[in-house]
């Protein structure tokens, strides 16, 4: 039956040999034979970990497929924004086929969850939107997609865009984005108003991009932390990037991290090699939610990115100079339990009961398989396999 799966020879976590059971897309058991309505595949010794989460990327304008871009873009936040909205008619970025794209390429890696940040701007309008929509519709099979309206050219500068962003919640959009309050829109107040009012509104998440530095990020921060408690939308608010938690000052960084956990507000990150960057140890162990994505694959803003998440684990272990295996683990833990809390996934694990989103790696321990990061043997949703030795069982278009 669809759903229904027996697999021998594998270790959880990379624990002791066992065999799992899966009935109706979810882990039934552990260590019981195979079923006598079921075929076992064989595991091969393969270390299994929960699906892994792509907590933040941007389907709708990777250039995956298409031709090679030729980067001369200016070194300013602005120039790759204003570049980009050009050149998303120039090229022919479709968002349906690219999203479609980069959804069954992150499949095959073994992501079983994906946050979206789409593009909803004035000239664009809501084509982003309804093109992964419809993505996530078609291949909601193999991934799950959860979609953020997120004004990339930003939101008050640009009149029109505001309505956008209803519009987008409207068709389908889970959360509502937002962009740099202080440095892109030049008006906090009036850019975080209308995030979290229409996130009031329409009972949705918030997940806000802020590349702003230092003291300048973290005032941004601290009214985003205000607005989450006077709303009570604690545990459903993302701040991505958050280079400011990386600046110098740490008597200001640990006030921050005693702000975040207290409104739980959660932290994303990239693990960028160019900027300063969360440190991921002490968020965790202050209580604090810390997922990590790929941000932009191949796109007009830089050349990098495969949509693996075991190679942002790899780099978030570098960027924070993990080195034991507990702490490649905890890096592994932010691309999936980590992914898992921010987006409240449900059932998420490896426990039975939990919902069959599993990956199957080559690896001698569960560190090794991380940091070797090999063709993934088996991807695993909700009970059926999506992708057998890194090819998804799906044609991308
Ligand atoms: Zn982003």
């Amino acid at each position: 039956m669809n759903g229904d799966l027996h697999v021998t020879n594998i270790r959880p976590m990379g624990g002791a040999s066992t065999s799992v059971t899966i009935r109706d897309g979810r882990i039934a058991i552990y260590g019981e034979g195979t079923p006598p309505d079921m075929a076992a595949i064989d595991g091969g010794g393969a270390v299994l970990i929960p699906g892994l989460v792509e907590a933040h990327t941007h389907l709708d304008k990777t250039l995956i497929g298409m031709s090679w871009y030729h980067n001369d873009v200016g070194p300013r936040l602005i120039d790759k924004i204003e570049n980009e909205r050009s050149q998303k008619r120039l090229l022919g970025i479709d968002p349906a086929r690219q999203s479609a794209r980069q959804a069954i390429l992150s499949a095959s890696l073994g992501s079983t969850h994906i946050r979206s940040h789409v593009d909803v701007d004035t000239e664009i309008g809501v084509r982003g939107i309804e093109g992964v929509l419809q993505t996530r519709e078609q291949y909601g099979h193999i991934v799950d997609i959860d979609i953020v309206a997120f004004p990339q050219s930003g939101m008050l500068i640009r009149p029109g865009t505001v309505e956008l962003m209803e519009t987008s919640l409207k068709l389908g959009a889970d959360v509502v984005g937002g962009l740099d309050p202080s440095a892109i829109d030049r008006d906090p107040k009036g850019h975080l108003d209308v995030v979290f009012g229409l996130a009031d509104r329409y009972g949705c998440p918030v997940d806000i991009h802020l590349h702003e530095p230092a003291e300048l990020g973290a005032f941004s921060m601290e009214l985003i932390i205000e607005r989450t408690k006077a709303l009570g939308m604690q545990g459903r608010v993302t701040i991505s990037h958050a280079f400011c938690l990386g600046m110098t000052d740490q008597d200001y960084v640990a006030s921050l991290i005693d702000a975040l956990a207290e409104a739980r507000v959660h932290i994303l990150t990239t693990a960028p090699a160019f900027k300063s960057a969360p440190p991921v140890k002490r968020l965790v162990e202050a209580g604090v939610v810390v997922a990590a994505g790929s941000d932009g694959v191949r796109d007009t803003w830089g050349p990098y990115g495969n949509a693996d998440m075991l190679e942002r684990a790899v780099f978030v272990g570098l960027r924070n100079n993990f080195r034991r295996d507990d702490e490649v683990a905890l890096a592994l833990d932010v691309c999936t339990h980590g992914g898992a809390r921010m987006m409240h996934l449900e059932s998420y694990g490896l426990e039975p009961g939990c919902r069959a989103d599993l990956v199957f790696l080559d690896g001698e321990t569960l560190a090794e398989a991380v940091v070797s990061r090999r063709r993934r043997k088996l991807v695993v949703k909700s009970g059926r396999v999506v992708a057998r030795d890194g090819q998804a069982l799906v044609e991308a278009p």
